[in-house]
């Protein structure tokens, strides 16, 4: 029997090993830390953010900042409707919530955990775990894997190690192509007094632009006590993730918090001020932002709120719709959003064949998940990555004449 060894016991390695014929090969899986699925246990808050349900590969392949043009063709062989129905078949009921996100319903990762588990138990794979592995030798068409706990003799390897830069290196030593490791998805840290004392308010759909970059993104926004946070956010760090850290994160954005064009905005502010000319401007709710945040807009364009609506100066006006949908703010650091922490780099996806997800420089060698040269905004899409690519694994090894 063929041995396959899939090294990393994490979210690609497990789906490919749960979906292998255990007829055909001899599994066995090498995992570094004492544990299996360390990362799917801490994942979506404890509650694991399975996939999401966006079931046309083309829209889907829109969330993946790098790496959208290649899962284009995995997408179509094993989106997130056949990762729901993956998990139905083998009893394990998911739920979608309202932003289309996918969880468990028993809202518990160690549910996708036990389930894993039991395909791994039953399919008789082995799990090593302390297993560290430390360099592969190539030895004809097959593989000397060294570890921590001894040689491994494999025909077949996956390799599955996620974003360990100690890994990169070992598949660099083979020949493999390594894209420069940057983080993606944090929040933007800005010291401004707009954004003062007012933690936790958020707007349903903001603007935010990187003048520099002329990019742009839009999404529902939250103040942070450091900065600027929410998915518009996140949006905009994930797609220019190498772009800002060139920047070492220090650059100027503009906000339009309520998305809507000053020409509009100004529009809706003259026909209140028609229907309420002697109302104080501190208390007209003119906009669909909170009250501390208008008050805190009248603070910074330096407008009195106890003026009435109809005194207030053209110049005034002004001020108040840049302040609201063209302001400018100095980002001058990131942070890791909620430990969320993706990266950005990794292997070089023009030396991986797509159809199969085979190294194309190495035989018998398949890689997949987080080590590849791919990454996704939040949502569940980067386990989609793991699920799809993991599954294309499985079906070629499965499909293969040996
Ligand atoms: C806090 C947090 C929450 C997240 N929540 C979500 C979410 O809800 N939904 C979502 O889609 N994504 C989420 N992500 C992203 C997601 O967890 C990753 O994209 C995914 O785990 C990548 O899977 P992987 O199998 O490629 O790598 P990993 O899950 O990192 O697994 C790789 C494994 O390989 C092992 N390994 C590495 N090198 C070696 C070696 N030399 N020898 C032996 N073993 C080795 C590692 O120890 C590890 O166990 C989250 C990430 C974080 C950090």
């Amino acid at each position: 029997m063929k041995q396959i060894i899939i090294i990393g016991g994490g979210a690609a390695g497990f789906f490919c090993a749960s979906n292998l014929d255990e007829k055909k090969y001899r599994i066995t899986i090498l995992e570094q830390n004492s544990d299996v699925l360390q990362k799917v246990k801490i994942s979506g808050g404890g509650r694991c953010n399975v996939t999401h349900a966006c079931f046309d590969p083309r829209e889907l392949v829109q969330f993946y900042p790098r790496g959208n043009k290649e899962l284009l063709s995995v997408f179509t062989k094993f989106q997130p409707g056949d990762t729901m129905e993956w998990f139905d078949q083998r009893n394990v009921p998911l739920k979608i919530e309202n932003d289309n996100r996918v969880f468990p319903e028993s809202n518990s990762s160690q549910t996708i955990i036990n389930t894993f588990l039991n395909e791994i138990r039953n399919k008789k794979a082995e799990i090593k775990t302390k297993c560290s592995v430390k360099e592969i030798e190539k030895q004809g068409e097959q593989y000397l894997v060294k570890t921590s706990l001894g040689d491994f003799q494999a025909d077949y390897i996956v390799y599955t190690t996620g974003s360990s830069p100690k890994s990169l290196k070992i598949i660099e030593n083979l020949g493999h192509k390594i894209v420069d490791l940057v983080p993606s998805l944090f929040t933007f840290n800005i010291k401004d007094q707009l954004l003062q004392d007012i933690p936790g308010t958020s707007f349903e759909n903001a603007e935010i632009s990187i003048p520099k970059l002329k990019t742009e993104e839009s999404g529902p926004l939250l103040i942070t006590h450091w900065g600027l946070s929410g998915p518009a956010v996140l949006k905009i760090s994930a797609w220019e993730a190498i772009s800002l850290a060139q920047s070492k994160y220090h650059f100027e954005i503009e906000v339009n918090f309520i998305s809507r064009s000053v020409d509009d905005a100004e529009e809706i502010f003259q026909s209140f001020r028609q229907a309420h000319p002697k109302k104080t401007i501190g208390q007209s709710k003119i906009f669909d932002i909170t009250n501390r945040f208008w008050q805190k807009i009248l603070e910074v364009s330096k407008v009195d709120l106890n003026k009435q609506i109809s005194n207030i100066s053209g110049k005034e006006i002004q001020n108040i719709l840049e302040n609201l949908c063209r302001k400018k703010l100095q980002v001058t650091g990131k942070s890791t959003f909620k430990d969320e922490f993706v990266t950005a780099g990794g292997i070089d996806l023009k030396e991986i064949n797509f159809k199969n997800m085979s190294s194309k420089i190495l035989p018998n060698f398949y890689i997949a998940g987080e080590v590849l040269n791919i990454d996704a905004v939040t949502g569940g899409f980067n386990f989609q990555a793991c699920w799809s690519e993991g599954w294309l694994i499985s079906q070629d090894l499965n499909n293969l004449e040996i």
